[in-house]
């Protein structure tokens, strides 16, 4: 068996496509992981892969993921995800996403993209010149920064786990370490102090860091301090594997609960280490499932309104989530995880009822 049929197989996907287009360079996989529930919805990221096995290996865990993020975000949205391999900073250009947009037409609605890392607004812009399968567009077109709408997602999500936790219906007087405050920790740091909340930050973007200052008068401390902090609240939301065995031995507070993606360094082992220290862990996809609320959105004609309300209902899938960890004593991302492949699995039963399209 070779080695794609093998990673198929593993991961559970349903289609992998490579696409190579020698007149543009473009070199890109799709990955659709599970499309049950819809269309497979997931960004294209452009990265310098070191190999291809790099960027397969990438694109497969990342369309799983988005699976999941969708099921449990009670989204009509399969799972997917593109890679095109590649230097972002020296490699993109107008034909390059255009042939890409080509490849993702061919798959026919079954695969819809959007901007991710490395990849921007602008090229979303080209990929749409030849497909009609793309959110991530500006507002003129589409949804705008999906910023926003994950930092009230985020807020919400933090209102339940401080429920949950401390019994508590507000963040007043609570204090909340924020790392990073780019285009999610900003709005989410608004959130807080507006509710009372006593926010701390860490940049180490100093532009970033002057914003929320002058805007919220929040305090800052170096970005190797976060851990050590006497805070109720670590919330993520810079950079991924933030929690590991070296900063979950140093971590005070009771909740963890921020935007990042894939916060846990080791998913079992680092999810576990935190349920062992009786610290309440928001699962990352879960908490910050308002972006993918706001592409969406996109699909079914943008409303900023309808994605806004959608991303407080958050504050009930964190609810439910916490709920199934408690009754079935496993960690709380492992509860997410029960809750999305249910989800998946009871709507798989709808298909059994025909119905000519
Ligand atoms: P961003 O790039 O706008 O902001 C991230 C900020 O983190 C930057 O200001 C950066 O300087 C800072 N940073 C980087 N390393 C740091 C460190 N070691 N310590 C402190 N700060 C550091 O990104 P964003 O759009 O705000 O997203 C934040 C996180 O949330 C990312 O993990 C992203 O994948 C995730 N996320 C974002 C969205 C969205 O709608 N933007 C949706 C879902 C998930």
């Amino acid at each position: 068996m070779s080695m794609v049929f093998e990673n198929i197989s593993s991961y559970g996907h349903e289609e992998i496509v490579y696409c190579s287009d020698i007149n543009t360079g473009l070199k890109a996989i799709i990955a659709i992981h599970n499309t049950t529930i819809g269309p497979a919805l997931g960004g294209c990221r452009m990265w310098n892969y070191n190999s291809e096995k790099e960027a397969l290996d990438d694109v497969l865990r990342l369309s799983r993921g988005m699976s999941y993020k969708a099921a449990i975000a009670g989204l009509n949205l399969g799972g997917g995800k593109a890679v095109i391999i590649g230097d972002s900073k020296t490699c993109k250009n107008e034909i390059l996403f255009r042939s890409f947009g080509r490849f993702v037409q061919g798959l026919a609605g079954r695969y819809i993209t959007a901007e991710d890392v490395g990849t921007s607004v602008k090229d979303m812009e080209w990929v749409r010149m030849e497909t009609e399968y793309v959110t991530g567009l500006s507002r003129a077109l589409g949804g705008g920064d999906p910023g926003p709408v994950t930092a009230l997602g985020t807020y919400s999500g933090i209102c339940a786990t401080v429920k949950k936790a401390l019994g508590k219906d507000s963040v007043n007087n609570l204090k909340i370490a924020i790392q990073g405050v780019g285009h999610v920790g900003y709005h989410l740091t608004k959130y807080l102090t507006e509710a009372g909340a006593k926010v701390i930050v860490s940049d180490l973007d100093q532009q970033a860091l002057k914003s929320v200052v002058s805007d919220f008068g929040v305090e800052v401390v170096d970005i190797e301090k976060i851990y050590d902090l006497d805070v109720d609240i670590y919330s993520p939301c810079a950079m991924g594997s933030t929690l590991n065995d070296e900063t979950i031995t140093k971590l005070k507070c009771s909740i963890v609960a921020g935007s990042a993606n894939n916060q846990l360094k080791n998913e079992i082992k680092h999810s576990q280490m935190l349920k062992n220290k009786g610290i309440l862990y928001a699962p990352d996809y879960a908490i910050n499932s308002g972006g993918l609320i706001n592409c969406a959105n996109e699909i079914q004609g943008y409303n900023r309104k309808r994605a806004f309300k959608q991303a407080e209902g958050i504050y009930d899938t964190l609810m439910s989530i916490y709920f199934r960890a408690e009754s079935d004593n496993v960690t709380t991302h492992e509860a997410a995880l029960k809750e999305a492949k249910k989800r998946i699995e009871d709507i798989s039963k709808l298909k059994n009822i025909y119905l000519k399209k």
